[in-house]
């Protein structure tokens, strides 16, 4: 069995406390299944919401991640999130090869409840007329007349949120075919992103990267705060700040109190006022189950769960790639794509999305790709996370390329 799949086992096999996460598990509908029909059920815990920023609309704090291949006809995994209040889930134009969104439409035209839904969807064209075209297309594909939120997606540079898109975006809003809009970033100027952003009036909503890692960084913070001063809504994802390299750094963790390692960080970001939510990407019932349960758990990390997770960032700081790529790729002779192939490896090997891995290493230019006979070593001089570039390029050749 490959080292990812016995990480995402063993984590099916943690336990979880407490009243909520009893009930969220007692509740379950695979558990369910198993049972016999006994006294009526108490209703199920719901996962709490916040108002996201100038959308004035409340969201679930734990929202569905959609990078991942749904069933097409009917995936029981919205239905479970419908349940327990999820009513939120972040989709893309290029997510799954495209297959997130019709599976979306399937679902919601099946159960007939698209407008107890939060759609949110996402452009990779960032000019305006081709942000028109996507949003067109995604709407298409949900079979729907609107979508709650439409992003930029995986926004990196600030001159596209030109007068041109907001005169767009208001056009698409008086059409009654978007609500609100932002973007979402991941790359190495989020800070950068997010002070930009603040100025804007016509930005409601942002995604980014945001996880423990990333508690002390001052720049971050002050973007943040000036963000949430704008009355943006902030949405953590990647919230796990995960490593490489999985099994090895998961050991690390020393429960402290009833939560794991993946329960716990996305409690630490819920303790900030500043986030209105945090997406996961669920693509387990068992996944769906110990996010609940720690969103519907209203007791607060303790002070020995908190150094808990200081201890785990210092121990794995060297295994986690921030996406600062501007840093390590200017050292290598090749035009490599350090920060992205480092995070296809995260997603294989923590998320265990092989599939999604592979096919996004595929779409990076041919010249991206040549990672065999490429000396790395002035990159892992050049990190000042200490990660060894050269050992986890190998690792990305041998399963990528081969
Ligand atoms: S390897 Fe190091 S320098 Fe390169 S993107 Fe990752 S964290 Fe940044």
């Amino acid at each position: 069995m490959s080292e990812e799949k016995k990480g995402l086992t063993r984590r099916g096999f943690i336990a979880v406390s407490g009243a909520s996460a009893g009930a969220v598990l007692a509740h379950s509908g695979v558990a369910a299944a198993e049972e016999k029909p006994k006294e009526p059920e108490a209703p199920l815990p719901q996962v709490p919401r916040r108002k996201l920023g100038k959308t004035n609309e409340t969201v679930p704090i734990l929202l569905m991640g959609g990078s991942m291949r749904f069933d097409q006809r009917f995936d029981p995994k919205f239905a479970e999130c419908m349940r327990f209040g999820l009513n939120y889930f972040d989709m893309a134009d290029c997510y799954a090869g495209g297959t997130s969104e019709t599976a979306m439409g399937a679902f919601h035209t099946r159960m007939k409840n698209r407008d107890s839904m939060w759609i949110t969807s996402k452009s990779d064209e960032h000019e305006p007329a081709g942000f028109v075209k996507t949003v067109e297309q995604s709407l298409t594909k949900m079979k729907t007349s609107y979508v709650n939120m439409y992003f930029l997606h995986a926004l990196t540079d600030t001159s596209y949120l030109s007068p041109e898109l907001a005169k767009t975006v208001d056009g698409l809003k008086k059409a009654g075919k978007i609500r609100h809009f932002g973007f979402s970033c991941h790359g190495s100027n989020v800070a950068e992103l997010l002070k930009h952003a603040a100025k804007l009036p016509w930005v409601d909503s942002i995604m980014f990267r945001y996880n423990f890692r990333q508690y002390g960084d001052k720049a971050l913070n002050e973007a943040m705060d000036a963000a949430h001063k704008s009355n943006i809504g902030l949405i953590a994802m990647k919230t796990q700040g995960s490593e490489a390299s999985f099994e090895k750094s998961w050991k690390k963790f020393e429960q402290a109190g009833k939560w794991n390692k993946f329960q716990a960080v996305m409690k630490a970001v819920w303790a900030d006022e500043r986030i209105s939510a945090a997406v996961s990407q669920m693509d387990t019932f068992e996944k769906l189950k110990q996010n609940i349960a720690a969103a519907v758990d209203k007791s607060e990390l303790s002070q020995v769960e908190r150094e808990s997770i200081d201890k785990y960032a210092a121990a794995t700081r060297h295994l986690a790639c921030d996406g600062c790529d501007h840093i390590c790729n200017p050292a290598v002779a090749a035009p490599v794509q350090i920060g992205a192939t480092m995070r296809y490896l995260m997603y294989h090997e923590v998320y265990g999305q092989d599939e999604l891995a592979r096919e996004l290493f595929h779409q990076l230019p041919a010249s991206a790709k040549a990672l065999e006979g490429t000396d790395f070593a002035a990159a892992n001089r050049a990190c000042p996370n200490g990660i060894d570039v050269a050992h986890h390029m190998a690792r990305a050749a041998k399963l990528f390329v081969a």
